[in-house]
């Protein structure tokens, strides 16, 4: 007869003060981390229940992975992950780093709820190219109103100059002193699009992924700029 034996760590801390802690109902044995205090099992009837599941999901959301593409790998069911996507995106605090910055380059990309095409939803946001991080973001039509949300949200900084291309939206919100219009000003952002269509693919040209909630559309792209801004989730 041989004997193996199983070296338990915490799934949260890795810590290898484990202790056994009782028997869940379903007779699976129960630990507790005296390291982190958490309890955890060491097999799980559910996947949704696994620690890495929800790590895992989180990391594919914003590695351009679609929701049931997320639900195959790790056989969470898809209304799980969109809980996930939803809780962790609305608990996201965006501080800018800096209260002045020389300049911020400001653009749209194009999105879509629903149907396509039929349910559009314009994407203003702006970009820091000194520190790398989108300061602010407004939903809405393709109009000086989305332009002029996004303006007051960044009322609170010292911004020396807005770049922005030539679309008439723009014209009248920045004050014109300090308003640079062309191509070359918003080289930066423009690659800022490019990233995040690699790491999104809602707002992918022709995408087949969109989501039917404006809901999980907004979280899904705050997620995706929290994850550009911090580098982690
Ligand atoms: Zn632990």
């Amino acid at each position: 007869m041989c004997e193996i034996t199983i070296q338990v760590n915490c799934p949260y801390c890795h810590g290898v003060k484990v202790v056994k802690n009782g028997v869940k109902r379903t007779g699976r044995q129960n630990f507790l981390c005296r390291g982190c205090g958490k309890q955890f099992q060491f097999e799980y009837a559910k996947a949704g229940c696994r620690p890495q599941s929800r790590r895992l999901a989180l990391a594919m959301l914003v590695r351009n992975s679609g929701i049931r593409d997320i639900a195959t790998v790790t056989g969470v069911h898809r209304q799980t992950v969109l809980r996930w996507l939803n809780k962790q995106a609305e608990a996201c605090e965006f501080r800018p780093r800096r209260q002045s910055y020389a300049s911020v380059q400001i653009d749209e990309v194009w999105t879509f709820v629903g149907e396509r095409k039929r349910r559009k939803r314009w994407l203003f946001y702006a970009y820091a190219p000194e520190t790398g991080e989108v300061l602010a973001w407004s939903w809405g039509n393709r109009s000086q109103h989305t332009v002029s949300r996004l303006y007051r949200q960044l009322g609170q900084l010292k911004i020396d100059c807005f770049c922005t291309d030539d679309w008439p939206a723009f014209t009248k919100v920045p004050p014109r002193e300090r308003h640079l219009v062309g191509k070359a000003f918003t080289r930066h952002i423009e690659g800022v699009n490019l990233w995040l269509r690699t790491r999104n693919r809602r707002i992918v040209r022709k995408t087949a992924c969109f989501s039917k909630k404006e809901r999980n559309h907004y979280n899904a792209m705050k997620l995706v700029f929290y994850y550009r801004n911090h580098h982690t989730l």
